[in-house]
């Protein structure tokens, strides 16, 4: 009984770790990739995002051309209703 308190214990101890490390390196990442992508959703990093499109002042980023091209047809479209969620979709399955 002690010993198994005792793996529980470390065991905890790990987990807890790997959590924190986990998030912070999430949160990281979510502080450089500050950009969403209006057309799929993704997250961007501007610094190094290659697909850009000006629309009334504003700099949205893209992660494909392909992504531009759909938001430069239909700019209002994806910024009234937000993302396909393309992304998400995946993320619910
Ligand atoms: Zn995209």
């Amino acid at each position: 009984m002690y010993f198994n308190i005792n793996a529980l214990r470390v065991s905890l101890l790990i987990s807890s770790y790997l959590e924190i490390s986990y998030l912070d390196k999430v949160l990281k990442w979510c502080i450089r990739m500050s950009e969403i992508d209006p057309v799929c959703g993704m997250r961007i990093d501007p610094g190094r995002a290659k697909y850009k499109s000006v629309y009334k002042g504003k700099v949205y980023y893209f992660c494909s051309k392909w992504c531009m091209e759909e938001f430069d047809k239909n700019p209002e479209y994806y910024l009234k209703s937000g993302p396909r969620g393309m992304s998400s979709q995946i993320h619910n399955k």
